[in-house]
């Protein structure tokens, strides 16, 4: 008799998980407590603005990237324009002074002597380093490329004589990041590894949901795991908040990780470890998303530019001292013809918002005051926009939560916590974890991999060959 798998969570990852599972002659069923796919991966629309929340950059786009054959299995660029743009963001200081991040390390190398031809030496060294690094996994493995993960972006600067291109650098990578994590970002644009599915990101976790509906699997949406059930320390289903109760063979969470261990299964499969892992809260940064639906075209302005302020800002109880302003004037499926949208992600603190919550008026009030902040930049920034603003929208790490449950609002995941991340829980059979928070690192190839790891484990278990396309 076909066996069943539950899935817990429409994300990337529960939906990986559906696709290979359904390959692999499961009988699947993926329970979404949203009425839309993608989790995070989202966008949503206001007054005929698509706002995206989600991609910036979209890894395994290369055929010869380490992700992309997943990304294939899944035909998630099946019909999908890929868009690679010619640079990552204009970084600029408050005198006008610009550093241009080209995706291209030749034209990048360049543009790094021009700005600073006394630095050439340790430029080259950057840039070097950036062609040696093929993929993560061969990278890895090179002790040249390695000892960057020693060394923090902080102690690089250090090295380069030119005040504007220390700030510059260290607005485009944080102090505390390692060198490898920049050498890396660079590498995956350089590789043309990074793209933006034009669309956006509900569309492209749409065409992974018809991809796993053609496959015969089913979704049911509006529909919120509330426990998951055991009998005799073996998973039986799960229970949904309306009360209906649903058996399977195996459960996969492909939801939260805080939420599927803590909450549906009442903290009952822990030990030590995991107590530590999630008594650390190491994850990672949130954000609040102020989003403008503009009626004027901005395209003559850069995509993306990351502008230093003079004055640093609190937002709530983050200073930040740069402001990211992206228009997506790129894709034309975002919003009419002579129209704009506009984003900005700003970091912030998931526990002063959690607070803030408490009391709406506050909340409200807090949200208008830094989108009010925002606009006055915005419109200096591009003047013709004035009094042509006619959306704004404010996402806060509530919003994150109250939309996925994302655990304090960390939209990717754990912070590279030293403690091993658990995909099963100790003393319990046929349940399984994916998603984002059963790495080390967040994003949607971790999400797309690790769904597909939790169907491999379930095929292992059950004595069969796992299968990556349909049989
Ligand atoms: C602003 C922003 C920018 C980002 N930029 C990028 C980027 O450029 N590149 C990149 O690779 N990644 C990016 N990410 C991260 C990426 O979106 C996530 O890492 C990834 O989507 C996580 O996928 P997931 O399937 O593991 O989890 P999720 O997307 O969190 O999916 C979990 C799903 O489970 C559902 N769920 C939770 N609890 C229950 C329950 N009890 N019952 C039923 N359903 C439940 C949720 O509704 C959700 O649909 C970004 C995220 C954000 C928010």
């Amino acid at each position: 008799m076909q066996k069943k798998i539950i899935i817990i969570g429409a994300g990337i990852a529960g939906l990986s998980a559906g696709c290979y599972g359904q390959m692999n002659g499961y009988e699947t069923q993926i329970f979404e407590m949203h009425s839309v796919p993608g989790g995070l991966c989202t966008s949503w629309d206001r007054k005929g603005y698509r706002i995206d929340g989600c991609i910036h950059w979209l890894m395994g786009a290369n055929p010869e990237s380490m992700f992309y054959e997943t990304w294939n299995e899944l035909e998630a660029f099946k019909g999908k324009e890929l868009l690679y743009h010619d640079y990552i963001m204009h970084i600029e200081n408050s005198e006008g002074k610009k550093l241009i991040m080209y995706c291209d390390i030749d034209k990048l190398e360049t543009h790094l002597m021009e700005l600073s031809f006394q630095d050439s030496e340790v430029i080259r060294e950057l840039t070097d380093a950036v062609r040696k690094f093929k993929d993560i996994h061969t990278a890895s493995k090179d002790e040249s490329l390695v000892k960057y993960s020693k060394v923090t972006m902080h102690d690089f600067v250090q090295r380069f004589k030119d005040p504007f291109l220390k700030e510059a650098l260290l607005a485009f990578a944080p102090k505390g990041n390692s060198v490898f994590s920049l050498i890396f970002q660079l590498a995956i644009y350089n590789n043309k590894d990074a793209c933006w599915p034009v669309g956006g990101s509900l569309e492209f976790a749409k065409g992974i949901e018809k991809r796993y509906l053609e496959l015969g699997g089913k979704i049911q949406y509006k529909s919120m795991v509330d426990e998951i059930i055991a009998a005799n320390d073996r998973v039986t289903g799960i229970k949904l908040t309306d009360g209906c109760v649903h058996t399977a063979d195996f459960v996969v969470s492909a939801a939260d990780g805080y939420s599927a261990i803590f909450e549906m299964l009442k903290g009952q499969y822990i030990n030590e470890e995991i107590k530590a892992l999630y008594e650390s809260k190491k994850v990672s940064n949130t954000s609040i998303q102020i989003s403008l639906g503009v009626n004027c075209d901005l395209s003559r302005y850069p995509y993306c530019i990351n502008m230093m302020l003079e004055n640093s800002v609190q937002i709530g109880g983050v200073e930040n001292s740069q402001l990211l302003i992206k228009n997506y004037c790129f894709d034309k499926t975002l919003s009419l013809p002579g129209k704009s949208v506009v984003t900005s992600l700003i970091f912030t603190d998931y526990e002063y918002w959690e607070e803030l919550y408490k009391n709406s008026e506050n909340y409200k009030a807090e949200k208008k005051k830094i989108a009010d902040w925002f606009i006055c930049l915005f419109e200096k920034k591009y003047p013709e926009a004035k009094g042509k603003i006619e959306v704004v929208d404010v996402a806060t790490p509530i919003t994150y939560y109250r939309y996925t449950h994302v655990w304090q609002g960390a939209y990717c995941g754990w912070k590279a916590p030293a403690q091993k991340i658990p995909n099963v829980l100790p003393g319990l059979l046929g349940f399984y974890l994916a998603g984002q928070w059963t790495q080390t690192t967040g994003g949607l190839p971790t999400a797309v991999i690790t769904g597909k790891g939790s169907i491999m484990r379930i095929c292992k278990q059950d004595g069969k060959n796992f299968l990556s396309k349909c049989s």
